[in-house]
């Protein structure tokens, strides 16, 4: 952006250092440590850095799989993460530095080139769309005279997206500097651009900026519960002493299925755990929801961390576990603080740690690692590879974690509300947990409704309701379209609002995004496409390559460019992820547009130009300054012309 024609003087940042009127120490405050150099862009102060990484290792200690939490704590306190501090890590943690870069290179969190003092990432998932989360950006990037994507001259701010941030409930959101701000509006942009303009250090902003709202609508088993801290352990405990196997048991009772969305039988998991030769058992907490319209996670682990790592302890007593890791998205990261706090207030209650409970009890104590941007880590593989210190990319089955998992060890990756429905589960029975639901779906659904509807939030179910009852709750009257399960779920229309959440029919992890009568459903798809194609990891070609093809097939479609040709192009891609990509994100990468293009088809074909193969770029328009240089215009010069 052009300062001088907005008549606007905003002095680089080496003149304020040079002037006295700011200490680096500012910039420390602000959660960065850039220096500036000349040309106003930040670079890293190496004593700081060497400080930032001791401490870092001194948290984490000195071992490969630790890398991620490392080069994630370098950058909080650091902003970015040179070339010469890859280096350093790669030296401390003993690894070569080409898979230190790769790691740094894979997380969306993770720079390796300077952002701005204050980094801004606005979400962009299309429920922050469909609230001006665009209109949004653009009137922060003008009041801070910086261009979406890029650094500000003088390193003060950057301004981009990023994918869902989990906060559909309340949003359009962003992440600044990692902390979640929600529920931006045209207020909030002023007053959040007046205070990075004046480099207020972020601890100093005002605390409602960072009120998150844990909107809760309707309560059921889960939601409404009342177990006290350390019940569901001791029931779990006195099981097993009844019955060798008494907890595992009373779980394949109460038919309990993972909540991510799979529903693989809890039960048969923790059996097949427990059975696995070796010792160092894991269990993992996958708090990683990164399906975009989906939030449930984030409450349980704000408002129910205890029956969280009630449940993780449940499972570590039935399988026979002393280590719980909980991997938290890196978009929770206001979380941390309040989760470790949770943990603390527990071993002090001798309900974590050696001889939980009473004498004699078994030892369980949980780790938190933190995320940095991953859509993919939420599949448990590429989660262990992440837990591991490695890039999210998923791992090669079989063998299952349940054998081969963690550093090799047996291992049970669960769902945040998995977790918790084990615990009430180990406290009341299987026999009655059974009774709620369907037959083949047994309990409850914690909903995250979003999108056009009046009451936004959490909505606890059994299983068995049907879409329309989950509209009237949330006041969702007007809707054309429900999306099931995320963009890799179902996209269904009014005629079949009579259907089931459960797993017989409309199987989800959680999201529930409400479109009425105003929204494009092709542009919904669209959106979902993108992500996809952002998010693939690039492991195999038929994802890294068709989920790029996709979301470009797409975009010429919205150009006006799209015929049917474009149309069995996207039937012919769909047909090439099914069959060649390796995980669940290249295989349900075309669901939106299968859905959309099955039941909105007129929002296609309204778009598309003709019924003639049109290209998508210009060749005789592209060809124009070679006829000028040439001085030929005849029709000779024209590709027309040959035809
Ligand atoms: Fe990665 Fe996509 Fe292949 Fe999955 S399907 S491994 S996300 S490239």
């Amino acid at each position: 952006m052009d300062r001088r024609r907005r008549g606007l003087r905003y002095p680089l940042w080496c003149d304020l250092l040079r002037s006295g009127i700011v200490a680096p120490a500012v910039w420390r405050g602000a959660g960065r440590s850039y220096i500036p150099k000349e040309t106003g862009k930040g670079v890293l102060d190496a004593s700081y850095m060497e400080d930032c990484l001791q401490a870092a290792l001194r948290r984490w200690g000195r071992s490969a799989h630790r890398l991620l939490q490392v080069l994630r704590e370098l950058q909080e306190a650091c902003g970015y993460l040179p070339s010469r501090s890859l280096e350093a890590v790669a030296g401390e943690l003993g690894l070569p530095l080409a898979e230190v870069r790769g790691v740094a290179s894979f997380y969306a969190f993770l720079a390796t080139e300077p952002v701005g003092a204050y980094r801004v990432l606005f979400s962009d998932s299309i429920t922050d769309r469909m609230q001006g989360s665009h209109g949004l950006m653009d009137q922060l990037c003008s009041r801070l005279w910086v261009e979406p994507g890029k650094v500000s001259d003088d390193g003060l701010v950057s301004v981009s997206t990023t994918s869902c941030t989990g906060l559909c409930d309340q949003g359009p959101a962003a992440l600044i500097n990692g902390r979640a701000v929600a529920r931006l509006d045209t207020a909030r942009m002023h007053q959040i651009s007046d205070l990075i303009l004046a480099r207020r250090p972020m601890h100093e902003w005002p605390a409602e900026l960072y009120t998150v709202e844990d909107s809760i609508h309707r309560t059921d088993v889960l939601l409404g519960h009342r177990t006290a801290p350390g019940a569901a352990i001791s029931a779990a405990r006195n099981r097993d002493v009844a019955a060798p196997g008494g907890m595992i048991a009373e779980l394949t009772r109460a038919k309990l299925r993972g909540r991510g969305g799979a529903g693989f039988p809890t039960g048969a998991k923790w059996a097949a755990c427990a059975a696995a030769p070796g010792p160092d058992r894991c269990i993992v907490c996958n708090a990683d929801e990164g399906e975009p319209g989906t939030f449930k996670d984030r409450v349980l682990l704000a408002r129910y961390a205890d029956l969280v790592i009630e449940g993780m302890t449940v499972a570590g007593i039935a399988v026979g576990a002393a280590l719980g890791l909980i991997y938290l998205r890196g978009e929770y990261r206001f979380l941390l603080e309040p989760l470790e706090a949770t943990l603390v207030r527990r071993r002090e209650q001798g309900l974590l740690g050696a001889r939980i409970g009473a004498a004699g009890g078994a030892t369980f104590d949980v780790e938190i690692h933190l995320g940095a941007g991953s859509y993919i880590c939420g599949e448990e593989s590429a989660l262990l590879e992440s837990l591991e210190g490695r890039r999210g990319i998923p791992r090669n089955r079989p063998p299952y974690p349940v054998t081969h998992g963690y550093l090799g060890r047996p291992t049970v990756v669960d769902n945040v509300e998995t977790l918790c429905a084990a615990a009430l589960i180990a406290e009341r029975g299987g026999q009655w947990y059974a009774s709620i639901g369907t037959e083949a779906s047994a309990g409850t659904k914690i909903l995250s409704v979003a999108g056009d509807c009046a009451r936004r939030g959490l909505y606890e179910f059994p299983f068995g309701v049907s879409v329309r009852a989950v509209l009237e709750a949330a006041g969702g009257n007007e809707a054309i379209a429900v999306q099931v399960g995320g963009p890799s779920g179902t996209c269904i229309g009014a005629d079949e609002f009579d259907r089931s959440i459960s797993f017989e029919d409309l199987a989800t992890g959680g999201a529930f995004t409400i479109f009425d009568r105003h929204r494009d459903l092709f542009e919904v798809a669209r959106n979902y496409t993108r992500f996809f194609a952002h998010e693939s990891c690039g492991f195999c070609t038929p994802c890294r390559v068709g989920t790029s093809l996709l979301a470009q097939v797409m975009d010429k479609i919205h150009d006006g460019h799209g015929t049917h040709h474009e149309i069995a192009e996207l039937h012919s891609l769909s047909a090439a992820l099914g069959k060649g990509a390796h995980c669940g994100l290249g295989h349900t990468a075309m669901n939106p547009v299968r859905d959309t293009l099955l039941r909105f088809a007129p929002c296609y074909e309204r778009r598309l130009a003709s019924t003639d193969f049109a290209p998508a770029f210009d060749l005789d328009a592209a060809l124009a300054s070679a006829r000028r240089m040439t001085g030929r215009d005849d029709p000779a010069a024209h590709l027309e012309g040959d035809g």
